[in-house]
């Protein structure tokens, strides 16, 4: 058994953490600077000033490994001139090549996969006090109690939450479950109280986030299944707005769908990963949906809730991907309107089914069809803004404006951006603002004052 050390009279420390990818990986580094808190460590934006460097990593991109790499390579010179300065790696690069990193980087202390994290004082004990390099890269087929027990902190009016771990859906071109494992949930009880607890530091808006958030409670979890979680967490005192993300369209349940009617904390926001219009492209991705059945499922929730913004993601470029599956893809975007679309072009991951596959399309085709695709998505999204002029919106306010200070930046529960001048701070209200223009990212407006 470990013997717990009282850090109470320990001299403060200072931790830079770097971090790439999704929210997932945010979510881990704002766990693991929880963790690194209890054992008094501060955070610093300086690396020169860290005693801890923490890099978080994502392997969804191309050439992660090398970026990895390129950025410990950055820190070289500073571990040479403190060699008390301890390096780590985390997330999924470091669940995928494990101790090669620490062979790879002479000056890496630590590899720490996603499974591992709670584990985090325990490693930088390890190597600050028996000079050991060590790699914690084992995987789990449950959570344990306690193990994401650090109630997240927030800098300010929103937070996520974990609600789960890994995934079970193998996508031919994803190496998700592979490097954050078979899908897990955590227990409602753990996931409630973490909302309550962020709830009573001031934070109106929590994420739930997931691989899938539609099949927790499948595994772990504590009976409950996704709308009755998510029912429960908007039902917490002290919480306004409640989004989930991400949501397997193959998944989406009759009750999530109703849950829109019944919770107005439930953001009117989806996010429903198409990935293509293409049933060729979609079963070779191994999505398990159809074109037709993908459109059945949106359309309805377009028509149930028209001021619902459903976003997408789309992979162009896929094998086999010719101009005809292109086309069906275009024709899809055209058809539903998307609020947004994060797109991005194939490039094969090592270790994934996909990577396998033949019929790969040309780096220059590729390119051209994401930029027809982005541009008329732009053209889109636009309109479906401009809609939205005249109206008036609920805004949760988040502080002031990164371009102007003296306005107000804040988000409405369709996730639009919204800039707009106030006469006072009000950072966690929501306030009822008036629509007046539309700019390439963000909407403005004017507060307006409902009629008494
Ligand atoms: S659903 Fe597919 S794309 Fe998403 S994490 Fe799982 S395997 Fe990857």
């Amino acid at each position: 058994m470990q013997e717990m050390r009282d850090f109470s009279q320990a001299p403060a420390r200072q931790v830079f953490i770097e971090t790439f990818g999704c929210q997932m990986n945010d979510n881990d580094s704002t766990r693991m600077l929880g963790l690194l808190e209890k054992i008094r460590y501060v955070r610093t934006d300086l690396p020169e000033r860290a005693d801890l460097i923490l890099v978080n990593t994502c392997s969804i991109r191309d050439k992660a490994e090398q970026k990895v790499y390129s950025t410990l390579g950055r820190f070289r010179a500073l571990k040479q001139a403190r060699p008390g300065l301890i390096i780590g790696v985390s997330g999924c690069v470091a669940q995928q090549h494990g101790e090669r990193l620490l062979n790879r980087v002479p000056h890496l202390d630590m590899v720490l996969g996603p499974h591992n994290l709670h584990r985090l004082g325990e490693l930088i004990e390890r190597v600050e006090s028996r000079g050991e390099r060590v790699a914690a890269t084992a995987q789990s087929a449950a959570i344990a109690e306690g193990e994401y027990g650090v109630a997240a902190k927030s800098a300010g009016v929103k937070a996520s939450i974990s609600i789960m771990r890994g995934c079970d859906n193998f996508c031919s071109y994803c190496i998700v479950p592979y490097t954050r494992g078979r899908e897990v949930s955590r227990t409602a009880g753990e996931i409630l109280s973490e909302t309550a607890a962020l709830a009573r530091t001031g934070v109106k808006e929590v994420t739930l986030l997931g691989q899938n958030v539609n099949s927790y409670g499948k595994k772990g979890g504590s009976g409950a299944g996704f709308a009755e979680l998510l029912r429960r967490v908007c039902m917490t005192s002290g919480i306004k707005r409640v989004r989930f993300i991400t949501s397997h369209p193959k998944d989406v349940s009759d009750a999530l769908v109703d849950l829109f009617d019944e919770r107005p904390e439930l953001c009117r926001h989806i996010h429903l990963p198409v990935q293509s219009g293409s049933d060729t492209v979609l079963g070779a991705m191994r999505r398990g949906y159809t074109r037709d059945e993908y459109l059945e499922m949106v359309l309805a929730i377009k028509e149930r809730y028209p001021d619902m913004a459903v976003t997408t993601d789309v992979i162009v470029g896929f094998p086999g991907e010719t101009e005809a599956c292109f086309s069906e893809t275009m024709d899809l975007i055209e058809h539903v309107g998307f609020d947004n679309i994060f797109s991005f072009m194939y490039s094969p991951r090592p270790g994934t089914d996909a990577a396998g596959f033949g019929d790969a399309v040309p780096a220059d085709v590729k390119s051209t069809r994401l930029r027809v695709l982005q541009e008329r998505q732009r053209e889109i999204t636009s309109r479906e803004r401009s809609a939205l002029v005249g109206r008036t919106l609920g805004v949760l306010v988040e502080g002031a404006s990164k371009t102007d200070g003296a306005e107000l930046t804040g988000r409405t529960g369709c996730n639009r951006i919204v800039n707009f001048a106030a006469p006072r701070a009000v950072a966690g209200e929501i306030v009822d603002v008036c629509i007046t223009g539309v700019m390439p990212n963000s909407l403005r407006g004017e507060p307006c004052v409902r009629p008494s």
